[in-house]
């Protein structure tokens, strides 16, 4: 069945579902780390990107100074050899050197010294002499005129001076191995900064020279001071001067939000993340609900299980949409038999198929008997059982009908029980009655006695007359012994009426309902009762209302309630004085019944019933009495109850109790079964 499938492996559904659970967020989490790792590492390739950048413009720069001043060497160390061979002197040097000035700008002046160490020709106005050069230059100058080759002097500030920071490229000027003098070229390191530095490099980067101890010498900031995020060195190695150029660039580094794409992505992120929560959310609720209803799918189908009662769901055309296992068991079929089937079911009986097609019609026609109706099933072995259905209609969550659920119970048991009652209470009737003649027993015998006597004496007159009339006359007076024969005929017929009526009363037998006149009833029971009443010196008195409707009766069950409920009268008037022992039977309509009843009253005038007696008048065993049985009272509320009337005692307002008993009295229209002997009653 469906929930059989539903739950055929809830532990791997589980499972899965679980892992399902986990891997989603953990799936979510790598690609949101992917999407934050990605700008992270964009923002580091930029970076990189700039420092090598850096490093080859760097290079660049610092190829291109070196190779102007290598130029400006050659220029110079040309100039040297022809001073030196004596081709350039007086105003050719001058127009050479100038020349050469215009075209170097790094170049600041250069001067010719002769070997004393005097100026013999300089490209500036200003006269100078080599003690006018810094220390570091004129060690240079010691230096090249030592080495017999030009070299650099370490940058410094003329003397006394604190800049600008000047270098000094001394040409020695040798003829021969004789020392003639020197040509010193000077730059100013701001000069080979600015000069010899494209702009568009300057303007990204702080360029600075500095020395070996990294003192900066000299530097160029035109594009401001260098944040000193992306920096390089690069020597500069020139004879006689250990330099290096120091480039820091102005650019910070990238930052991590530069532009739309990086926004977008952590907007991104942000949103998987919320959407990643209200997921989890989600599914945690799912789990929660499904987990919730799994329990009630389980805690249902074990209650369904458990049920002994048969439930059956139909839809609105009455096709069977649902039935549990206790209603399979107890129609023998199984479920896939039955659901999805219209009317007639395999459980339906043969012979009660109109039955059971004018219910289903009426079911369908929304009339539903409320207290639920009585039928047989037919269980699939072929063996019929009774069965009690309860139909309600099926409602859905806005109250519309869809269709009709049905409880089946199983009743079987409850009938065999209430047969078994029933037998049990018609024997238990049946020893009532037996005790109730074992008491009247010897009043019977007495009884029987004087008819019998009677009978005896009659015969023996006629026998005597016949003796006599034949002795004296020849012959017999027939009028006279027809006198005789006849009153011992009617005693011989009254002992009879006693022992037929005693007859009829104890033989066990199955109650059976026919049409009984009132006064026929209470006559037949008449000589029973007087049986009693004469013993106790009790009077009887009855009256019947004229006219009184028949009731459908089992005359002898009627009797027996009679008669206990005179016995019980007469006996509680034993005590009371002779001439108030009367016992009255009162039958008459019943006056504020809504349909038509007769009422039956036993009125006696005796000790009456106390409050304590009355709680407990018709437990079974209850009696007052020392030879009481305490059945009597019982057994009339059930013989009265059985057809369909009720018994009820009061107090007598002239003392004594009244026992009283209706019965329905039977309907004007009389039905097919009864008797032809019944119908007359009514015509
Ligand atoms: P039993 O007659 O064997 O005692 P019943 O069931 O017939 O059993 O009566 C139960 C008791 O009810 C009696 O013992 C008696 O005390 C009381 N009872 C019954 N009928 C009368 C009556 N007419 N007047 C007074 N008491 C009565």
């Amino acid at each position: 069945m469906k929930n059989r499938t539903q739950n055929q492996n809830p532990g791997g559904l589980r499972n899965r579902r679980q892992i399902w659970r986990w891997s989603l967020p953990v799936l979510l989490l790598l690609f949101l780390s992917t999407l934050l790792w990605l700008p992270w590492q964009a923002q580091r390739m930029e970076a990189n990107e700039r420092q090598e950048q850096l490093i080859a413009d760097t290079l660049w720069v610092e190829q291109t100074i070196r190779f102007q001043l290598s130029r400006d060497e050659e220029s110079l160390d040309l100039v040297g050899s022809e001073i030196t061979a004596g081709n350039l002197a007086g105003k050719k040097w001058q127009d050479r050197l100038t020349a050469l000035l215009r075209n170097n700008r790094e170049l600041d002046r250069i001067v010719w010294l002769d070997a004393a160490g005097n100026q013999i020709a300089s490209t500036d106005h200003v006269p100078v002499r080599l003690a006018d050069y810094s220390t570091q230059s004129q060690l240079a100058a010691q230096r090249a005129r030592d080495t017999k080759t030009p070299q650099y002097s370490h940058p410094a500030p003329p003397p006394g001076l604190s800049g600008p920071m000047q270098m000094d490229y001394h040409v020695p000027l040798y003829i021969g191995d004789r020392y003639t003098g020197s040509l010193i070229a000077s730059y100013l390191t701001s000069s080979i900064l600015d000069q010899m530095v494209p702009w568009w490099f300057a303007q990204d980067n702080e360029i600075a020279l500095t020395d070996s101890d990294d003192n900066t010498i000299d530097k160029r900031a035109a594009g401001g001071p260098g944040r000193s995020v992306y920096t390089h060195r690069r020597a500069l190695d020139l004879p006689g001067a250990a330099l290096t150029l120091r480039t820091n660039s102005v650019k910070n580094a990238p930052k991590l939000l530069p532009n739309l794409l990086v926004g977008s992505v952590i907007a991104l992120s942000v949103g998987l993340l919320w959407s990643l929560g209200a997921l989890w959310r989600d599914i945690n609720r799912r789990l929660a609900a499904e987990g919730a209803l799994r329990q009630q799918v389980s805690f249902r189908t074990a209650m369904e299980n458990s049920l002994v009662t048969g439930l059956r769901a139909r839809d609105l055309e009455g096709r069977v949409t649902y039935v549990n296992p206790a209603f399979c068991q107890m129609v023998g079929t199984q479920a896939e038999d039955l659901v999805g089937r219209l009317p007639p079911m395999p459980y339906w009986a043969p012979e009660a198929m109109a039955e059971y097609q004018q219910r289903f019609s009426e079911m369908l026609a929304g009339k539903v008997p409320q207290q639920g109706f009585e039928t047989v099933f037919l269980r699939a072995s072929g063996k019929r059982f009774p069965v009690l259905v309860f139909e309600s209609p099926l409602l859905d969550d806005h109250g519309n009908q869809t269709g009709w659920m049905g409880s089946i119970l199983d009743i079987s048991d409850r009938k065999q029980i209430e047969d078994l009652n029933r037998q049990q209470q018609e024997k238990l009737q049946a020893s009532a009655r037996l005790a109730s003649m074992g008491e009247i027993a010897s009043t019977l015998a007495h009884e029987l006695n004087q008819p019998l006597a009677a009978i005896s004496s009659y015969t023996t007159g006629a026998l005597n007359m016949i003796n006599n009339s034949i002795e004296q006359h020849g012959s017999v007076d027939p009028e006279m012994l027809r006198l005789a024969l006849e009153k011992a005929s009617s005693q011989a017929q009254r002992a009879g009426h006693v022992i037929r009526s005693v007859h009829a009363f104890v033989k066990q037998r199955e109650p059976a309902r026919e049409p009984v006149t009132i006064a026929a009833l209470i006559d037949n029971v008449i000589p029973l009762v007087e049986l009693q009443a004469r013993q106790f010196f009790v009077s009887i008195q009855t009256r019947i209302a004229p006219a009184l409707p028949p009731v459908l009766a089992d005359c002898v069950l009627l009797e027996q309630v009679l008669l206990n409920l005179t016995r019980n009268a007469i006996e509680a008037m034993q005590e009371v004085a002779p001439e108030r022992r009367i016992l009255r039977i009162v039958a008459a309509l019943e006056p504020a019944a809504p349909a038509t009843s007769v009422m039956i009253s036993v009125i006696d005038r005796g000790h009456g019933i106390p409050d304590e007696v009355a709680a407990r008048l018709f437990s079974p065993f209850f009696s007052t009495k020392a030879e009481g049985m305490g059945m009597g009272l019982n057994i009339c509320r059930t013989a009265v109850e059985f057809h369909g009337g009720t018994l009820t005692h009061a107090g007598n307002p002239q003392g004594g109790t009244i026992f009283r008993f209706s019965l329905p009295a039977m309907p004007r229209n009389v039905p097919d079964a009864m008797t032809a002997d019944a119908k007359s009653l009514f015509q």
